[in-house]
C-alpha cells in the first residue's frame, strides 16, 4: 500500500520496508510495509519519528521514547501480526545500528531494578 504525496503529515521521504517496524536515517523515515494497514498506529508512529530531532541524540528524543502513547489495540494486533518484527526493533544494537536511546532506558531499568533489590536487602538486614 502507498500513500500519496498530498495524504503524507510528513516533508520526510517514507520508505515502507519489510523487516523494520519504524526507524530514521538521514535519508529519511523507514516503517513496515504492513503499517498502512494499522492506520491509527501508522499515523502515530509517523508523527512520533517526525518528532525526532535529526542528526545526534538530544534529552528530546529520549523523552520522546519514554512518553510511549502508541494505540494499543492496533500496537497489539500488529504485534501478533509480525512479532518478529517488533522483537529486533527493541533490541538497542540491531543491523539497522545503535538505538541509543533505547539503550539508555535499559541501562535505567537495569539500575532501577538493581537500586530496588539493594534497597530490599538493606532494609532486611537493617530494619526487620
Ligand atoms: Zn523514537
Amino acid at each position: 500500500m502507498c500513500i500519496s504525496e498530498s495524504q503524507r503529515p510528513s516533508q520526510q521521504k517514507i520508505t515502507y520496508v519489510k523487516d523494520a517496524f519504524a526507524y530514521m536515517d538521514k535519508d529519511g523515515i523507514y516503517l513496515h510495509e504492513d503499517l498502512p494497514n494499522y492506520p491509527a498506529l501508522h499515523r502515530a508512529i509517523l508523527g512520533h519519528e517526525n518528532d525526532h530531532q535529526q542528526g545526534g541524540f538530544t534529552v528530546k528524543d529520549l523523552l520522546l521514547d519514554l512518553k510511549g502513547g502508541l494505540p494499543k489495540e492496533e500496537l497489539k494486533a500488529f504485534k501478533k501480526a509480525h512479532p518478529w518484527v517488533v522483537l529486533r526493533m527493541m533490541s538497542p544494537i540491531n543491523k539497522f545500528g545503535t538505538n541509543y536511546n533505547l539503550l539508555i532506558i535499559y541501562i535505567l531499568l537495569i539500575g532501577l531494578v538493581y537500586g530496588t533489590m539493594r534497597l530490599v536487602l538493606w532494609i532486611g538486614a537493617n530494619l526487620l
